[in-house]
C-alpha cells in the first residue's frame, strides 16, 4: 500500500516530528526503522501492514497520517471506533492556533511566536482561583507550539478545513495567552452533525464553529491522499522484535471478536486520545475521581480508556507533565450543565435524530439559570451556593494591565475561589470516596420558568438520572441509580 502520487523518500525521525509538528496535537512516535530479520517478526503471522501505523483517528491520529504521507510514507490508520474523529469531531471546533496567523494578519492582530510563547509560559499568571495556568508548561514543547501554531493553521487551511470568516477572539477555550486572541474556529458546512445526525441550518454553516468541519476536510484529505483508515479496530498492545525487548515493529488489534496483527515498517504513533474515561486510571491523579463520574465529555460516542498511555507505559514509557489531571480549570472541569441524563456534557444535547442517541439515551435539561434548583449530595445535603457561578480560566484580557512576568499581575487578577467541583466531590463526610451523585431538586414552577420537558426522551427514567414525586417527602424514595451508595435518607428535608 503506497501513498498515492507519491514519491517515497528517505525521511529520518527528526524530519517525520518536524514535519508532524504541522498537525494538531500530541503525536507519540513509538519507534521508527524496524529490523525485517527480527526473531519476532519472522514468526508473527502479519495481516496487514504499512510504513507508518497511526492508532486513532481524532485531532492528533489523522494530521500525523497526512504528515506521514506527506513526508513519503504509506499509512493505516486504525479506528476503535464506528466513524472517525474522537473527541475532536464532536467539540466546538474553536482552534487555538496563533503566533502570527494570516487571519491575525487580516485582523491587524499583533502576535508572534515568541509572544504566545511568553504568554504560555509565563509563571505570574493564575486563574481567578489561584490555580497557575501556565506555569507547569513544559518549555519545549511549548516552544515548538508557539513556533509551529501559524503555520499549522495555514496547514489545515490547506489540507481543507475551512474558519469562520471573522477576526480570531477568545470563545471556546481557556488558557491561550493574555495578550492576543487565538481562537479560531472551524466551518460546520454540509457535513451532519453527531449531535443530531443532520448538517446545521444552510445560512449558519459558514458562520457555525464545529469539530465537525475540523476532522470531515482532514478525513477527506488523509483518504484522498491514500490513507486506508480500519474502522471498529481496537489497538489491544504493542508487538516488538522480541517480546519483551527492541523496536517495536507493530500492534495487535481486535475487529468484531476477531484478532489482527499489523505490521508497521517504520513507526506506530500513538493518537489515542487519552485517559479521563478509565477509572482506575484517572484515579491515579485524583483519588476522589470514582466511578459515579460517568458523564464524561465526549462519552458514550468516545471513550477515553488510557489504552494507548497502557500500551506505551507496557514497553516502558513514563507520564509527565500531567498537571492537567490535577489543574482545577474553571468551568471547564465542571463542564456537564445538563441535568436529569447521564451524559451531561452541556454542549452535547443528543438529540434522537443522532446516531449515537441509542446509547446516550437522553437529551437531558439544560439549565439556565442554577437558582432554580438546589443542588445536594447524595445524601440529600447542601453544597454549594447556586448564586455564585464559577471561577473562569485565563485568556484574551482575562487580565487588564497585565505585565508579563510580574508578580504585580496578582493584584489585577479577580479572586474567586468558589469551587463546586471541591464541594461535591467532598462526599458526605464517611469513609468513602467520591461524592456519589448530584441530584438537582427543582419544582414544577421552576420547570415552567425553564421551558422544560420533564419525560422522555429529555430526561432519563428508566436509568434513575430523573426522579419524580408529589410531595418532596416521597422524593427521596424514589431516586433510585447504580451509583447512590446509600438511599438518600427519608426526612433529610425536613430537617431545619
Ligand atoms: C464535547 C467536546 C467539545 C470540545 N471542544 C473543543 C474545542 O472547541 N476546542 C478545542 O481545542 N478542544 C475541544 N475539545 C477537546 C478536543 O476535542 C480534544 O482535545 C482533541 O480531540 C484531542 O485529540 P486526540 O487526537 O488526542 O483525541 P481524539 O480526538 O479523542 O481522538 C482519539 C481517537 O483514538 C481512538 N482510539 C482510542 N483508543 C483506541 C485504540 N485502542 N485503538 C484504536 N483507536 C483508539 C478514539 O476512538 C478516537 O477516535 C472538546 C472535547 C469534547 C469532548
Amino acid at each position: 500500500m503506497k501513498p498515492k502520487n507519491r514519491e517515497p523518500k528517505n525521511f529520518s525521525r527528526r524530519d517525520f516530528l518536524k514535519t508532524s509538528a504541522a498537525g494538531v496535537g500530541a503525536v507519540a512516535l513509538t519507534s521508527l526503522a524496524t529490523s525485517p530479520s527480527s526473531a519476532q517478526a519472522q514468526t508473527i503471522k502479519w495481516d496487514r501492514d504499512a510504513d507508518v501505523l497511526v492508532v486513532g483517528s481524532g485531532a492528533t491520529g489523522l494530521p500525523a497520517a497526512i504528515a506521514a504521507i506527506e513526508s513519503g510514507a504509506s499509512v493505516l490508520v486504525i479506528e476503535a471506533n464506528w466513524d472517525v474523529g474522537g473527541h475532536a469531531i464532536l467539540s466546538g471546533g474553536n482552534v487555538a492556533l496563533g503566533g502570527g496567523t494570516s487571519k491575525q494578519k487580516q485582523h491587524d492582530v499583533v502576535d508572534s511566536p515568541d509572544l504566545l510563547f511568553s504568554d504560555l509560559t509565563d509563571w505570574s499568571v493564575v486563574e481567578s482561583n489561584g490555580f497557575p495556568d501556565y506555569r507547569y508548561n513544559d518549555k519545549e514543547i511549548i516552544r515548538a507550539f508557539a513556533d509551529n501554531s501559524a503555520p499549522t493553521f495555514e496547514w489545515l487551511i490547506a489540507h481543507g478545513v475551512v474558519f469562520v470568516d471573522k477576526a480570531p477572539d477568545n470563545q471556546g477555550a481557556g488558557a491561550t495567552g493574555n495578550s492576543a486572541p487565538r481562537e479560531n474556529h472551524a466551518a460546520a458546512m454540509a457535513w451532519p452533525q453527531m449531535q443530531t445526525g443532520r448538517p446545521v441550518a444552510a445560512e449558519r454553516q459558514a458562520t457555525t464553529s464545529s469539530g465537525i468541519g475540523l476532522i470531515r476536510p482532514l478525513e477527506a484529505s488523509a483518504r484522498k491522499m491514500g490513507a486506508q483508515i480500519l474502522l471498529q479496530h481496537r489497538m489491544a498492545g504493542l508487538i516488538r522484535e522480541h517480546p519483551t525487548s527492541g523496536r517495536i515493529i507493530g500492534i495487535t488489534a481486535t475487529s468484531q471478536g476477531k484478532t489482527v496483527n499489523i505490521r508497521a515498517k517504520k513507526g506506530v504513533i500513538l493518537a489515542t486520545g487519552g485517559s479521563t474515561g478509565n477509572v482506575n486510571f484517572r484515579r491515579m491523579f485524583d483519588p476522589r475521581l470514582t466511578e459515579e463520574y460517568c458523564g464524561v465529555a465526549g462519552e458514550p460516542y468516545t471513550v477515553q480508556d488510557a489504552s494507548g498511555e497502557l500500551a506505551a507505559i507496557a514497553i516502558g514509557a513514563s507520564l509527565w507533565g500531567l498537571y492537567n489531571q490535577t489543574g482545577e480549570f474553571g468551568a471547564s472541569i465542571t463542564k456537564p450543565g445538563r441535568i436529569g441524563c447521564q451524559y451531561g456534557y452541556v454542549n452535547l444535547p443528543w438529540q434522537p435524530t443522532s446516531p449515537i442517541f441509542k446509547l446516550a439515551r437522553d437529551i437531558g435539561l439544560r439549565v439556565a439559570d442554577w437558582q432554580e434548583v438546589i443542588l445536594v449530595n447524595q445524601a440529600g445535603v447542601r453544597f454549594y451556593d447556586e448564586t455564585v457561578g464559577q471561577f473562569t480560566s485565563n485568556n484574551y484580557n482575562a487580565i487588564k494591565n497585565y505585565t508579563p512576568r510580574s508578580y504585580l499581575n496578582a493584584a489585577n487578577i479577580k479572586y474567586n475561589p468558589r469551587n463546586f467541583l471541591n464541594a461535591a466531590m467532598a462526599g458526605t463526610g464517611e469513609a468513602v470516596n467520591g461524592g456519589g451523585p448530584i441530584w438537582a431538586i427543582f419544582d414544577s414552577d421552576a420547570v415552567k420558568r425553564e421551558n422544560w420537558t420533564v419525560a422522555p426522551p429529555h430526561v432519563d427514567i428508566a436509568e434513575g438520572f430523573f426522579a419524580a414525586a408529589e410531595t418532596i417527602a416521597e422524593l427521596t424514595g424514589n431516586i433510585k441509580n447504580k451509583y447512590q451508595k446509600k438511599p438518600m435518607p427519608p426526612d433529610v428535608w425536613k430537617k431545619p
